[in-house]
């Protein structure tokens, strides 16, 4: 970017340079924002993560065109004080650490509720004592499942977008039992968001909440064995990935009938670009980010994988391409799921004129080539080894 073109936010005032600490920046999301911030603007990122694997190529080397606006910090939020000192000196604050895989909702209820709810308070807090912006990454999940799901299966009312499309300033949060485990996540994002509400409220915190829809893309969690634990359960376009990449069948949790939005990454950085560079509009909004033109129930999203994967993989795919598994089987007891998750785009269209741009089967042709790409060589010697052994 030459010195002389000056980048103007949306109601045409200069963009000032900032100092943004991103906690989480070497997670899924926190790479991709990162990226971002580098080759498109002047911001400097103060990078707070355990691990950096996934940001590595933004770090080194020193010839990097944007060498000195990016610092890496190895911190875990919980029990480290340098995490004021950070907040105090940066403009605004993005907080994305979390613990935010399904299989462990139900497994590890405890951490989960500690990562989500206890260790963010911190960060909350020092923000708001100290009058520094935060923009805080809850997810589409504190809807939970729809009110037409309740609804006798054959009901017209079904059909009814009332009862089914998720909007933020009026739909219900609806969680399953206390021992239906899946929802401890979902109700510490709750809190979580309750609490910065309250802050906005009662001390004048400004803040921006993201509830992400199914954002998906390169980098997105670890293929068990080969970046991640062997026995690890990723999220569900890794463990689509990893089927593929091994040459076995795609599990259908529950028969795949769960509906999901999926939105491409880059779609998504570009809204929270826009809310990090218009705080006037972002401040005290709560917002859905998904594309609700890409729906698709679990077993379409894994037949569609499929497709996109031999065309780019130039692999025939398998005889039987997905199975059936039980939910309890996959992920054990406590299991529970939304049902399906299309959020509505009016605030975030109004406040930003943002809206999604990428096809389902554009974002997994680009993703799926990356997932071949990276992954394929190391599938094949991890699958050779103990052959050779
Ligand atoms: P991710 O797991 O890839 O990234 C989270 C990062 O936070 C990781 O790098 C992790 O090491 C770091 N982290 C966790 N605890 C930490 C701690 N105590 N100290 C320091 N770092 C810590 O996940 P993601 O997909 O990038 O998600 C980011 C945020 O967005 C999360 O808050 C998540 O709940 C939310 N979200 C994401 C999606 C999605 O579609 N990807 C959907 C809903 C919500
Ligand atoms: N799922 C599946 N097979 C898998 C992984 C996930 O059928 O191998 C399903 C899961 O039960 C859920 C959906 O895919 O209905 C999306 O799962 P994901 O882990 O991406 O998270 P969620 O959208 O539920 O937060």
């Amino acid at each position: 970017m030459s010195a002389s073109s000056v980048r103007v936010d949306l109601d045409g005032n200069p963009i000032k340079p900032l100092t943004i600490c991103m906690i989480g920046a070497g997670g899924f999301i926190g790479s991709h924002l990162c990226e971002k911030l580098m080759s498109e603007t002047q911001h400097t990122v103060l990078a707070v993560d355990v691990y950096n694997d996934k940001i590595k190529h933004l770090l080194e080397p020193d010839s990097l065109p944007w060498a000195g606006r990016i610092q890496f910090h190895r911190l875990n939020i919980k029990n480290d004080s340098r995490l004021e000192g950070l907040i105090k000196c940066s403009d605004l604050t993005v907080n994305l650490a979390a613990i935010c895989t399904p299989a462990d909702y139900n497994t590890r209820p405890l951490d989960t509720i500690y990562s989500n709810f206890i260790d963010a308070l911190p960060v909350v807090k020092y923000c708001s004592e100290n009058n520094k912006r935060l923009i805080h990454f809850s997810t589409c999940e504190v809807y939970g499942k729809t009110i037409g799901s309740f609804l006798p299966q054959d009901s017209p009312l079904r059909q009814d977008p009332a009862y089914y499309i998720l909007k933020e300033d009026t739909s219900p949060c609806i969680f399953g039992s206390i021992e239906k485990q899946r929802w401890s996540y979902a109700c510490a994002k709750q809190l979580i968001e309750r609490l910065i509400y309250a802050e906005g409220a009662e001390n004048g915190l400004e803040f921006t909440i993201v509830r992400p829809f199914n954002w998906i893309g390169p980098r997105m969690d670890f293929i068990p064995g080969i970046d991640g634990p062997s026995e690890g359960v990723p999220r569900v376009l890794a463990c689509f990935s990893n089927n593929l990449l091994r040459r076995e069948p795609l599990k259908l949790v529950d028969g795949g009938e769960s509906q999901r939005t999926f939105v491409y990454i880059k779609d998504a950085i570009e809204a929270v670009h826009l809310m990090i560079e218009n705080p006037a509009r972002a401040n005290g909004h709560i917002f859905n980010v998904g594309n609700p033109n890409n729906e698709v129930t679990v077993r379409q999203l894994a037949e569609m994988m499929t497709e996109v994967y031999a065309k780019v993989s130039g692999e025939d795919s398998i005889e039987t391409p997905t199975i059936d598994v039980s939910s309890k089987e996959f992920y054990g007891e406590g299991y529970d799921d939304s049902d399906k998750r299309i959020p509505d785009m009016t605030i975030i269209n109004k406040q930003l004129g943002w809206d999604p741009k990428t096809s389902l089967w554009d974002l997994l042709e680009s993703t799926l080539t990356y997932q071949h790409r990276t992954y394929a060589e190391a599938v094949r010697q991890s699958i050779a080894k103990p052959l050779a052994n």
